[in-house]
């Protein structure tokens, strides 16, 4: 078939896609219209089926040939509405000037079953007026660990942009190597970011920014329609919704790994997936990012961070503001409002019913003895859970988990006085405990696994394909990309048929980095 003409005529695939178009209704500013640059002969390597029916794709639709077509741009719905949009960013502390969307088109928003519209982007479909140096492309392997995580993410219950599918095509991509393109089809209620806002700011062009928080206001925050001081209150909004968002990341242990204002988004989801990684044995200062030399983005500097790219955001919102006071009053609340979802978040974790004045100390005291022992962050709590309030007895796997056993026996000392204190019932406190800490997570090595079955890289398919001769697909090789996300779909269950999911790293994974390559 032949993939450089793009019928926007029905296709029965997509018949149950409806379009309207929010983003490419505002000022032509905002973004370039466009189409997709198709990739050759593409392939779905995964989809994901809730995500689908958001914006009323059945399972059929997915397993469609079409499909994959449509998710590499390959193929235009009848009603979408293709652009790329312009921002700018601070990017490792530095003024950036001008990004945008650089491999990412919009078609425009997919409007669910239940009236909700959701923006649909294809990352990986080729250069846009912003590509940079770059290829606009992306390459499997990043392409397959966005999809796992966005899906992962959501299942955490952590707000989080969503991936619809990735499909891959053997065309071939120079990064460090030679690699095979990918793009993954994402969803978001917007994809508005900080440094929509910077580029309008630092541009100059102030009526443009009020464009944009109107834009936000009227689809993102109706609350804030009829509000006296709008802007104020998207600001305080957006304070308080990142405020939540990484005291989230902090108690699962997610290292974003690139935050950069222009990978922050307006509506405190986790968005652009890159040089991400759950944390493994405990490192307060872990750095996910093997490019990020100067341990900016580290585990322990994420809630800074956060802060100082709002301090970004408030600048460039100052001509919708009243004064420099009104900005720093709002930022002002993002401690605290970071503190209280940290504190409510390990509380929940710790499976503590009461807010008491010596939390932050049982807090603090755990994370250093965590810290030191290298101990594994997602096991650990999973197994505090069967820990007994009243005595020593039973064996909660926690206490081999620390090199130094005495240390883990003080600390669980005054847990067990604070339960006792609390009068907790040991099942109930189990229940809830297992209902915020997740037995299974997308480590490093279980992405790298997916990866490399998908890519072909082990010994097998080498000695399958012909020497020289392009290797053939076959149906398995997604397989582990699907089942891997199956079990992430379930995170709070115990899944005792996956249990090698939730192991700790093997000694391979010890040599895994990951870098901004992507
Ligand atoms: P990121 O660090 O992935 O969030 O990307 C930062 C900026 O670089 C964004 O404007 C991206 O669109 C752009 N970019 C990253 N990789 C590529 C690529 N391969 N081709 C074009 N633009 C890219
Ligand atoms: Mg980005």
């Amino acid at each position: 078939m032949d993939d450089t003409l793009k019928p926007r005529a029905p296709v029965a695939a997509l018949a149950g896609l409806r379009w309207a178009n929010r983003f490419a209704r505002l000022d032509p500013a905002f973004f370039t219209r466009l189409d997709p640059t198709p990739l050759r002969d593409p392939y779905l390597v995964a989809a994901d089926e809730s995500a689908a029916a958001l914006i009323g794709l059945s399972p059929e639709a997915l397993a469609h040939p079409d499909f994959a077509r449509f998710v590499c741009g390959n193929l235009l719905a009848p009603g979408c509405e293709p652009l790329a949009s312009v921002y700018s960013g601070h990017q490792f502390g530095a003024w950036a000037g001008q990004l945008g969307d650089g491999r990412a088109i919009l078609l425009g928003d997919a409007v669910g079953p239940d009236g909700r519209p959701w923006e649909l982007q294809l990352k990986g479909s080729g250069l846009t007026p912003y590509s940079r140096m770059g290829d606009g492309r992306a390459v499997l392997r990043s392409s397959i660990r966005e999809f796992l995580c966005s899906e992962a993410m959501h299942a955490l219950g952590i707000p989080s942009t969503r991936a619809l599918a990735v499909a891959g095509s053997d065309e071939a991509v120079f990064r460090e190597t030679m690699e095979t393109s990918a793009v993954v089809a994402r969803m978001s209620p917007s994809f508005l970011r900080f440094g929509h806002f910077e580029h309008f700011y630092y541009a100059g062009q102030h009526a443009r920014l009020e464009s944009l928080a109107d834009h936000l206001i009227d689809w993102h925050f109706p609350e804030l329609r009829d509000a006296k001081d709008r802007y104020a209150g998207l600001l305080e909004l957006v304070c308080a919704r990142t405020a939540e968002l990484i005291a989230q990341w902090q108690c699962v242990g997610f290292c974003h790994g690139v935050m950069n204002t222009d990978n922050m988004s307006m509506l405190g989801l986790t968005i652009d997936y890159g040089p991400f990684g759950f944390i493994d044995g405990f490192d307060a200062n872990h750095v996910c990012n093997h490019s990020d030399t100067g341990g900016r983005y580290a585990y322990s500097m994420q809630p800074g961070v956060a802060e100082w790219n709002l301090y970004c955001l408030a600048q460039a919102m100052m001509p919708l503001l009243d004064s420099q006071d009104q900005a720093q009053a709002i930022l002002a609340g993002y401690r605290p409002g970071f503190s209280r979802a940290l504190g409510a978040g390990l509380r929940g974790k710790l499976g503590l019913r009461d807010e008491r004045p010596d939390d932050e100390a049982l807090f603090d005291s755990l994370f250093s003895i965590l810290h030191r022992g290298r101990v594994d962050f997602t096991r650990f709590f999973r197994f505090l859970s069967r820990v007994r309030s009243a005595d020593a007895g039973g064996d909660s796997g926690c206490r081999d988990l620390f090199a130094d056993r005495a240390q883990f026996d003080s600390w669980v000392a005054g847990y067990r006085e604070r339960l006792q204190s609390e009068g907790a019932d040991d099942a109930d406190r189990a229940a809830r405990m297992n209902a915020v800490n997740p037995k299974f997570v997308l480590r490093n090595y279980l992405a790298e696994t997916a990866i490399r079955a998908a890519r072909g890289d082990d010994e097998s398919q080498r000695l399958r394909a012909a020497p020289g001769a392009g290797r053939v697909r076959e149906a398995g090789e997604f397989e582990e990309v699907r089942r891997l996300a199956a079990v992430l779909s379930r995170p709070y269950d115990e899944q005792p048929e996956h249990e090698s999911y939730a192991a700790a790293p093997p000694d391979w994974a010890c040599a895994l980095e990951v870098s901004c390559s992507s």
